[in-house]
């Protein structure tokens, strides 16, 4: 059974259009159908991106956060949570590079300055 997404009418599965208004079943199945690749598409991507952000230093996680944002902004009962999940790791990835790039050079910086300060402060 396939319900009319304009009236609303339940008609049988490979009628191509609806018994009550006429309307091209056949054609808003095939939408429906393309919007869901379209979909999952964006999502496989963002979840793709994620891993491709940890070994491009975060930059292309960067298109990860976008394909979140667009899977986020899809028609889909699931694309909510798909597009949060996909925005939040890309962003955990940004920030682990920026922990790594920046924050251990100065920390392996200061802990060799720390052989040149006196003992008390150690
Ligand atoms: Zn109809």
């Amino acid at each position: 059974m396939v319900y009319c997404p304009v009236c609303g009418t339940e008609n049988p599965k490979d009628v191509k259009e609806c018994k009550n208004c006429h309307a091209n079943l056949d054609n808003i199945l095939n939408n429906i159908k393309s919007e869901e690749s379209e979909y999952n598409l964006l999502k496989i991507s963002g979840y793709v991106f994620i891993i491709l952000g940890l070994f491009s230093l975060g930059t292309l996680s960067i298109v990860g956060l976008i394909l979140g944002y667009k899977t986020y902004q899809q028609n889909n009962s699931n694309a909510k949570t798909h597009g949060i999940i996909i925005v939040v790791l890309n962003i955990v990835v940004i920030l682990f590079w920026i922990w790594t790039l920046f924050l251990v050079p100065q920390w392996w910086q200061s802990t060799s300055l720390n052989q040149s300060i006196p003992r008390f402060y150690r």
